[in-house]
């Protein structure tokens, strides 16, 4: 018998691990969430179509750590604490062997991220996934783009371009040694937005963006509304020995400016913070690089280490153009 769209939630979704901020969550007309006192929420929502933002064929496991990974990567880029999350899933069929493989993989995101899932919606259709996260931060104190400062030091956090190898590695268009082809496909579906370092940045950072587009095109959002320009130095990029091993330099350095998928954070912050950043980072071992600074001149300017400009091609992924 087919499952009904209640038995598929009810089996599938219900069992979720449900946290502290969910008064209400699964199964009554809207979820219920309490904010900590003096707290403002923060909340944002990501669509991935398959065929466009995933293969129609993709991992479900990988799929549902990925769905939530990417979602909650805005909320680490305010500086958010998660609280809750909703699922819009949109189906071409209830395929039970999917659906297992999909909560299972999207369950553990939520258990490692810290975010239950709270509510949703199930209807059929192309496959299409909707997440909304909701956060809260300290009133007033959500990082924001636009309020970057000239001569801040500008960070990211973790290893840049793997997700984009692993592009290549699902086209088959390149030779890989098995160890780097594990690597990208881990970084392209168990994406790990520093989360818990995230929380440390408001009153450190003054800006901050994830990395879900290609660094290039991210830190362009914060530099445009924050009216300044950059310097960023191409050899300081935090390459994986899986990148430098597998492609030319070059090709390593354009997946880790332009390739996207990263889900990891570029922020800015005065030198002033510099230490307590790298001790930040340290208490939550995530790899911290200082990749450039910014300036009041417009424009990103890249510069290797012999003090060489290299034109770079700006572009991220865009929808419509
Ligand atoms: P309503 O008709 O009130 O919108 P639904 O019948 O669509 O409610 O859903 C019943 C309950 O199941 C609601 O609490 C809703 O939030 C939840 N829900 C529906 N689909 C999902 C899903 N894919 N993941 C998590 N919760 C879901
Ligand atoms: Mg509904």
């Amino acid at each position: 018998m087919p499952l009904s769209e209640f038995d598929l939630i009810r089996r599938y979704f219900a069992p979720f691990q449900q946290g502290p901020a969910v008064v209400t969550g699964i199964g009554d007309d809207c979820a219920v969430l309490s904010l900590s006192a003096g707290a403002q929420l923060c909340t944002s929502i990501d669509t991935l179509v398959a065929g466009v933002h995933f293969p129609v064929d993709a991992d479900p496991a990988g799929l549902g750590w990925r769905c939530l990974a990417a979602a909650i990567s805005d909320l680490g880029a305010c500086g958010a604490k998660p609280l809750g999350f909703c699922l819009a899933l949109t189906l071409p069929e209830a395929d039970e062997n999917w659906l297992a493989a999909f909560s299972e993989g999207l369950s553990r995101a939520s258990e490692a991220f810290a975010i239950p899932l709270c509510g949703g919606d199930t209807t059929r259709g192309p496959l299409t996934l909707s997440l909304q996260v909701m956060g809260e931060v300290a009133s007033g104190c959500a990082l924001l783009r636009g309020s970057a400062v000239v001569d801040d030091e500008l960070w990211v956090t973790g290893m840049l371009g793997d997700a984009r190898a692993a592009l290549d590695l699902f086209a088959g268009s390149m030779e890989l040694t098995p160890a780097a082809a594990e690597a990208f496909r881990h970084a392209y579906y168990y994406p790990q937005p520093p989360m818990v370092f995230a929380r440390a940045l408001p009153g450190l950072a003054n800006a901050a963006i994830d990395i879900s587009d290609g660094l290039l095109a991210d830190l362009g959002h914060v530099l445009a509304s924050s009216a300044l320009g950059a310097e960023l130095w191409v050899d300081k990029l935090p390459l994986s020995e899986a990148l430098r091993g597998s492609y030319d330099i070059e090709t390593a350095r354009a997946y880790a400016l332009s390739g996207g998928d990263d889900y990891q954070l570029c922020f800015s912050a005065p030198a002033s913070a510099r230490e307590q950043l790298l001790r930040e980072a340290q208490a939550h071992a995530i790899h911290l690089t200082c990749i450039g600074q910014l300036s009041a001149e417009p424009g990103l300017r890249c510069l290797d280490d012999a003090g060489r400009t290299l034109a770079v091609q700006p572009s991220g992924y865009q929808h419509f153009s």
